[in-house]
């Protein structure tokens, strides 16, 4: 099974098991975009990746009064971004620790918010309900 394409997941721990083959290809500096309506799935994929970055999905909230977080510990550190409550931005004023991204990993909730449009080399994920539990999730990176 090909990464890249699109995954149909039937609970929460199924999308987090894609997320996390991801993160297994994942090196400092990528760059993660996460696409898709509220409750689609976006936050328990950053889960994911941090679990299999090797950190405890646990610590992992969207975060919305302060728009990143950080969680460190694993193979690399991970930041996490949700420009939920944010009109169009720009990355790079959300405060990102850009010695941090460039280490690191910078997941970003809520992406198409983004001024920037054209990131190349970014992976976009993009989640879609399609029952109940059922999520479609599209990961391609351009
Ligand atoms: P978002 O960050 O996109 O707003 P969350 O990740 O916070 O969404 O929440 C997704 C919600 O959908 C959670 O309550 C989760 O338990 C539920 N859910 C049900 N099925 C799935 C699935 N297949 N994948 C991911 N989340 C699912
Ligand atoms: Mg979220």
């Amino acid at each position: 099974m090909s990464l890249f394409g699109t995954h149909t997941t039937d609970d929460p721990e199924g999308t987090r098991r894609v997320a996390q083959a991801l993160a297994a290809t994942l090196a400092a500096g990528d760059l993660v975009l996460l696409d898709g309506d509220l409750g689609t799935g976006k936050t328990v994929f950053v889960q994911g990746l941090a679990a299999g970055l090797g950190m405890d999905p646990g610590q992992v909230t969207s975060p919305t009064f302060t728009l990143v977080h950080e969680y460190s510990g694993g193979r690399l550190p991970l930041q996490h971004v949700d420009l939920y409550r944010l009109g169009a931005t720009d990355l790079d004023e959300v405060g990102l620790d850009p010695d941090l991204a460039a280490r690191g990993v910078v997941a970003v909730e809520w992406a198409e918010r983004l001024l920037q449009r054209a990131l190349p080399g970014a992976i976009r994920v993009g989640l879609r309900a399609a029952a109940d539990d059922r999520r479609e999730i599209r990961i391609e990176r351009r």
